[in-house]
This record gives C-alpha cells, sequence and structure tokens, in this order.
C-alpha cells in the first residue's frame, strides 16, 4: 500500500503562459483510510482550460488554488482500500480532485462507474464535464433550429467537437474553425462539420463570411479574441450567443491593443437584438441524467465521435497542461497514470 502521493504543487502564479518552473512535483505523505473514507490510485487526470483560471488570482467564479497546492481536476480513480460499504476495493470512480496520483477521500464524494458501459475515461469527456456543457449551453442558450447556422472555434476540443455534431444531429449547417490544417480536415470528415476554416490562415473574416452565406444565428463563444471578431458582423437578428469560454484571452496579461470596442458591441446586441448569455456548466447539473442518456444513445449508435488526447505520466501533466492552453492537443485533454 503506498505510504505517499506525488502531488503537483503550484510553486507561482504565472504570469501570461504557463511556465514549467510555475510547478514542482513533491510526494507527500498519505494518511490511512479513516471510517467512512478509501485510498485511491488516480487512472485518469483530466486537463481543462478552467484551471488556468484556478491558478491565477483574478476575481472568478471559483477560489484559487493556493501556493503550494495541487491545482484541481476531475479524475477517473481505482479503490485500493475501502472502509465504507457502499464502496470495495476495485470499483472505479469518478471523483474531483488535485493533480496528484494517490489521495485518501470520502467515500460519498466518489461516483461509482461502471466500466463495462464505456471506456472509464470517457466519464472526464465526451459522457461527463466537456459533454455536458456542449449539451446545456446548446438546449438552455444556443437552440439551434433546423436550417440555421452554428459556429464554433476550438471546433475539435473536448466541449467544440460535441457543439458542431449535437448541432448537427439537430439540423442546423455547422461551421467551425480550428488551428490547422489536420484539424479542420477532422472536423469535416469526422464530426461532420459542413466546413472548417483554419484560425492560422490569414483573411478568417473574409472566409468566415464565404461560409456562412446566411449569417451567423448561434456561435457558440469557446475563444473570444480574432474568432468573435470575425463572428460579431455576420450575426443574424435574434442570434443567440452561449458565452461559454474566452481561451485566447486566458493568459493574457494587458487588455488587446486598438480602441475599445464595448460601445460597437453593446449597440450590436441592441440593434440585432442579439441573446448574449454566460453560464458555468453546473448550473445545470439537473439535466446530467437527460444528458447521459441522449450521449450514451449517440455514442451507440455511433452518430457521434470523438478523440482523446492522451499523455502519460504525472510528469507530462505540466507539459500537457501548457500545450492545451496553445492549441497543441488535438481532442479531449488527458493524462494516463497507470
Ligand atoms: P479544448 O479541448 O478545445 O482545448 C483548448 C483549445 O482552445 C485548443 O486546442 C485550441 O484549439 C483553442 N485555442 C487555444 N488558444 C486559442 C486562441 N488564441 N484562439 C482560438 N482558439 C484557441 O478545450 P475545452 O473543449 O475543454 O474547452 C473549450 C472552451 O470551453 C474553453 O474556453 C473552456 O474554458 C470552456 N469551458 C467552459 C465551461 C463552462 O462551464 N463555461 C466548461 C468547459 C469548458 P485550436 O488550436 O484547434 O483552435
Amino acid at each position: 500500500m503506498p505510504q505517499s502521493a506525488r502531488i503537483i504543487q503550484l510553486v507561482t502564479r504565472p504570469n501570461g503562459a504557463p511556465k514549467p518552473g510555475d510547478f514542482r512535483i513533491a510526494d507527500i505523505p498519505l494518511p490511512d483510510p479513516g471510517p467512512g473514507e478509501v485510498l485511491l490510485q488516480m487512472l485518469w487526470l483530466s486537463l481543462d482550460p478552467y484551471m488556468r483560471g484556478r491558478i491565477s488570482d483574478a476575481r472568478s467564479y471559483a477560489a484559487p488554488t493556493p501556493l503550494g497546492e495541487a491545482p484541481p481536476t476531475e479524475a477517473v480513480a481505482r479503490v485500493i482500500v475501502s472502509n465504507d460499504p457502499a464502496l470495495a476495493a476495485g470499483d472505479t470512480v469518478v471523483v474531483y480532485d488535485q493533480w496528484r496520483d494517490h489521495a485518501v477521500r470520502k467515500a460519498a464524494d466518489c461516483r461509482k462507474l461502471d466500466p463495462t458501459l464505456a471506456p472509464v475515461q470517457t466519464a472526464l469527456g465526451v459522457l461527463g464535464m466537456p459533454g455536458r456543457t456542449a449539451y446545456t449551453g446548446l438546449k438552455h442558450i444556443g437552440k439551434p433550429k433546423p436550417g440555421e447556422t452554428l459556429v464554433v472555434g476550438a471546433a475539435t476540443g473536448a466541449v467544440g467537437g460535441l457543439v458542431g455534431q449535437i448541432a448537427r444531429l439537430q439540423g442546423a449547417r455547422t461551421v467551425g474553425i480550428a488551428g490547422g490544417a489536420e484539424k479542420c480536415l477532422y472536423a469535416t470528415e469526422t464530426l461532420g462539420f459542413d466546413a472548417c476554416l483554419d484560425r492560422h490562415q490569414p483573411d478568417l473574416a473574409a472566409r468566415l463570411a464565404e461560409a456562412c452565406p446566411n449569417g451567423i444565428d448561434v456561435y457558440f463563444e469557446l475563444t473570444g479574441g480574432d474568432i468573435l471578431a470575425a463572428v460579431l458582423p455576420l450575426l443574424n437578428p435574434f442570434a443567440r450567443i452561449p458565452v461559454c469560454g474566452t481561451i485566447a484571452s486566458y493568459n493574457a496579461t494587458t487588455p488587446p491593443p486598438g480602441p475599445d470596442q464595448l460601445p460597437a458591441l453593446m449597440r450590436l446586441i441592441l440593434t440585432r437584438s442579439l441573446t448574449v448569455r454566460g453560464f458555468i456548466v453546473g448550473e445545470f447539473a439537473a439535466d446530467t441524467p437527460e444528458f447521459e442518456a441522449a450521449m450514451s444513445n449517440w455514442l451507440n449508435e455511433g452518430v457521434v465521435a470523438y478523440r482523446e488526447a492522451i499523455s502519460q505520466g504525472i510528469e507530462s501533466m505540466v507539459p500537457a497542461f501548457i500545450g492545451m492552453l496553445e492549441g497543441q492537443n488535438f481532442g479531449k485533454t488527458l493524462v494516463k497514470l497507470a
């Protein structure tokens, strides 16, 4: 039985893009599990863009990770020792945890998984938080209708890839934007986007206008930045914008150059009767059973595809995190520990 856990501690708050030196790996002692507790061996750790916010101390919807602590993550873990009748050694669970390889937790904080239903790591991706984000953001805010045009950036990522596929299943025409020709090919060939544009090529605004001859009815905001700027002039009256993420600015240390765009944006919201609505996925937790049933059906029918960007070992956590923020991931970012 392990006596210590490997843990990735936040050493300094990144200024701009995170650097390897902002973190360090440490071994800390593991207590014995008490009554109602389990000893967990992490099998998979999730990497998600929201973690960039957690290692910053800027005001947000959740408290920052204290220096010296490990950032949060959702993990799939194996129960090694259980002192609770609800779980047995050998069970597989999902737990909201930290960047570490072992932990002692309350059994009540763990959700048991049936490993025969789907690959267990999908509980962190297509069948987990990113999938729920795509599903509920479309259901409650985006509301695509047959024949409408939906645009999403990060279109091959954990959330964007599912936004495009769910909207297509609901009858929308879907236009993705992604980083690089290979991702764009995957978006059209495998994810079924009607078009996908490479954000690294010039004239994005002109190419997007060409790809959206009837304007844009739903813009699922994951990125902000140049993509948002290209989308705004094309929005149709009564367009809906679920504001889910703005990854283009997560590492920014100064406001973008140029004139203040806020008055023009407010005027656009007014004159085109736009719905611009931010959300954090936990708001729609009540939809979890409905989402899981719908996504499981789509996966079983083979009408939804997903892709995972897997790195191996806890040492790969920081490089994979830094890479994800730069677009080096191709699909849901996961770290496999065991
Ligand atoms: P992804 O798997 O999509 O990975 C991040 C991707 O962002 C990169 O692969 C890259 O894709 C893209 N990206 C990075 N920098 C830029 C940039 N400057 N401009 C445009 N795109 C960029 O991550 P997720 O699917 O997990 O998350 C997507 C977004 O959704 C994030 O903003 C995240 O914060 C948000 N989110 C919000 C939630 C909520 O509750 N509101 C819940 C989950 C996610 P590429 O190189 O292909 O463009």
